[in-house]
C-alpha cells in the first residue's frame, strides 16, 4: 500500500500509488518527468493549467479531469467533475469539492476564484484520502468533508488563504497531515507553527521537488 506526494512547484503535485502516477495543477516550473495515469486541474489560472506541461506527460490512455473552461484549452478527451460529483479509475477515487473566494477581490464584486469556476479534489488511493483545495478561502464546505489524511492547501495569501487562515482551515479539517503550497513568497514556518501549537495535525513544509511517503 504504497502512496506518495512529492511536491512539484506551486500547487502542483505528483502522487503517486502502487503502480499509478497522478498529477495535479501542472504549470511550468513543475518538474514532471513520468507519464500520468491521470492528471487533474482545478482551474483555468495559468499557474494550474500549462497544456504544453500536460501534453508532456500525457499517454493516450491518460485521464484528465478539470473543469469546463479548462477542456479546450488541454484539448482532446477531458473530464469536468462539478463539486460533489465523483469518479474511479482503476483504484483511484477522484471527488471535485467546492473552492472559491468570498473575501478576497480582483475589483469590487469580483472574486478572483467566484463560485463555481474552479474545484478542489479529494483523492483515495491505497486507503488513504488526499485533499488538494484549489485556489480558495477558508470556506464552511471545509468543515463537512469526509476524514482526510494529507491535505494541500494554499497559504500564500493575496489569491487564496494566508498562512493564518490557512491554519485555522487545517484545524477544522483535521487531517494527520498538511502541506502549505501556493505560497508565493511567504513564510511557512508561520503556518507550521499555528497549526502545530493548536492541534495534534503534523504540517510538513516541503521544498520543491521533495517526496513525502504517506503510507
Ligand atoms: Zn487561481
Ligand atoms: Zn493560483
Amino acid at each position: 500500500m504504497a502512496l506518495s506526494i512529492k511536491w512539484l512547484a506551486h500547487a502542483a503535485f505528483q502522487i503517486r500509488t502502487e503502480g499509478k502516477i497522478i498529477y495535479i495543477d501542472l504549470e511550468k516550473y513543475a518538474e514532471a518527468n513520468e507519464k500520468a495515469d491521470l492528471i487533474l486541474v482545478t482551474h483555468s489560472h495559468t499557474d494550474h493549467c500549462d497544456p504544453s506541461k500536460i501534453e508532456k506527460v500525457r499517454k493516450p490512455d491518460t485521464v484528465i479531469i478539470a473543469p469546463e473552461d479548462c477542456v479546450l484549452k488541454i484539448g482532446g478527451n477531458v473530464k469536468t467533475l462539478k463539486p460533489g460529483e465523483e469518479t474511479t479509475i482503476a483504484d483511484v477515487r477522484v471527488r471535485a469539492v467546492e473552492a472559491y473566494n468570498y473575501k478576497r477581490f480582483r475589483s469590487p464584486g469580483h472574486p478572483y476564484h467566484p463560485k463555481g469556476y474552479g474545484v478542489g479534489y479529494l483523492i483515495t488511493a491505497e486507503g488513504k484520502t488526499i485533499y488538494h483545495a484549489g485556489d480558495t478561502d477558508f470556506i464552511t464546505e471545509m468543515r463537512q468533508l469526509e476524514p482526510v489524511d494529507v491535505a494541500l492547501l494554499p497559504s500564500g495569501g493575496t489569491y487564496t488563504m494566508d498562512n493564518l487562515e490557512a491554519a485555522e482551515a487545517a484545524i477544522a479539517i483535521n487531517p494527520k497531515i498538511v502541506i502549505p503550497m501556493h505560497r508565493w513568497d511567504t513564510n511557512p514556518q508561520e503556518f507550521k507553527k499555528k497549526v502545530e501549537a493548536e492541534s495534534n495535525i503534523k504540517a510538513m513544509v516541503l521544498k520543491e521537488g521533495e517526496e513525502h511517503q504517506v503510507a
